[in-house]
């Protein structure tokens, strides 16, 4: 019988459980055993490997976080690490891994399937920042905390005409911040992709106080700006009162929304038919409406497409 296995590793996304529950039930239902591969490459590395059941992966397709875990571990970096994994395996004799994660995991990905473990990836990421799929499993469900926490911001900004300034993750990629902003919407967006042109943000918040709008919302990526320091200079510029929040590590949490779901379970199924094909060091993406695959290697290199069109209608709309 053939043995395969499934793990999450890197930052954790809403929407991994309903990915892994796919992967083992898929699994089964070929006829394989499936294992659960706990806390990433780490536990990988230890041998923290366990048969999983039907009823195992049983009421976590609506749960955000991950049931197996996720770790950090940079030293499966180096070839001697990854043979001590590569020997867990084979003692019980997996064949092939579905790895759930964001573009460090695909490069542990493409190590172990060049070290003969044929490993397919799956993006697992809130960021949105892997250029080989539309959409990251994660990605709408952070999108939606982040618009509820934006939207709550504002009823207490309009009754105080404030400015409030928001920021959210995304690491070197905007989306969040663009779609969160468009969805909310913001005044002005920063992010890596716009840069941070901070007389312009100044002047068009200024406008906004100068006309008589009673709030104006700004959404800045993480890593960008300090947005205390930011806030008291928007209140010295616009005389707008200003606050600013950081949402943090709430992003990541909360029940996948349908959309994870539903793409979390199709990738999963379209995973474990690539290994059944024999296939290993393949990425899973979104193009349109249609699941693909990419060569990892390929996928790390493609350069993200900016929606170029989406970030005019922020500034056409405010
Ligand atoms: P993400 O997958 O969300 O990008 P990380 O960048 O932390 O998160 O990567 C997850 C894990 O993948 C790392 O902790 C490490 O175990 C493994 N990893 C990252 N880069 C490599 C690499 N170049 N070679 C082998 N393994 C790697």
């Amino acid at each position: 019988m053939k043995k395969i296995a499934v793990m999450t590793s890197g930052g954790d996304a809403p929407g991994m459980n309903a990915a892994v529950r796919a992967v083992v039930r898929t699994g089964l239902h070929n006829g394989y055993q499936v294992y659960g591969i706990y806390d990433g490459y780490e536990g990988l590395t230890n041998g923290d490997i366990r048969l999983l059941g039907r009823g195992d992966v049983g009421g976590i397709i609506n749960r955000g976080g991950t049931i197996l875990g996720s770790a950090r571990f940079p030293e499966f970096k180096e070839k001697s690490v990854r043979e001590k994994a590569i020997e867990q395996l084979k003692k019980i004799g997996i064949e092939g891994i579905v790895v759930i994660g964001g573009d460090g995991t695909y490069r542990g990905a493409q190590a172990l399937t060049e070290m003969g473990i044929n490993c397919i990836g799956l993006p697992g990421t809130i960021d949105n920042d892997i250029s080989s799929t539309d959409y990251t499993i994660g990605f709408y469900t952070a999108l939606q905390t982040i618009v509820d926490s934006i939207d709550k911001l504002r009823v207490t900004s309009m009754s105080h005409k404030r400015c409030s300034v928001v920021e959210v993750m995304g690491r070197h990629c905007g989306d969040l911040a663009l779609y969160s902003g468009i969805s909310a919407g913001s005044e002005y967006i920063i992010t890596p992709e716009t840069g941070f042109h901070k007389q312009l943000v100044l002047d068009k918040i200024k406008e906004s106080h100068n006309v008589g709008r009673r709030h104006a919302i700004v959404v800045v990526t993480e890593h960008l700006l300090n947005v205390s320091e930011f806030s008291q200079e928007i209140e010295e510029f616009t005389k707008y009162e200003t606050r600013a929040t950081v949402l943090g590590h709430i992003q990541r949490g909360g029940d996948p929304v349908a959309f994870d779901r539903v793409l979390a379970t199709e990738m999963g199924e379209y995973a474990v038919d690539l290994l059944k094909n024999g296939k290993g060091g393949r990425a899973v993406g979104l193009k349109g409406m249609d699941l693909v695959d990419y060569d990892i290697n390929f996928a790390l290199s493609k350069k993200r497409e900016i929606p170029k069109k989406r970030y005019g209608l922020v500034g056409r709309l405010s």
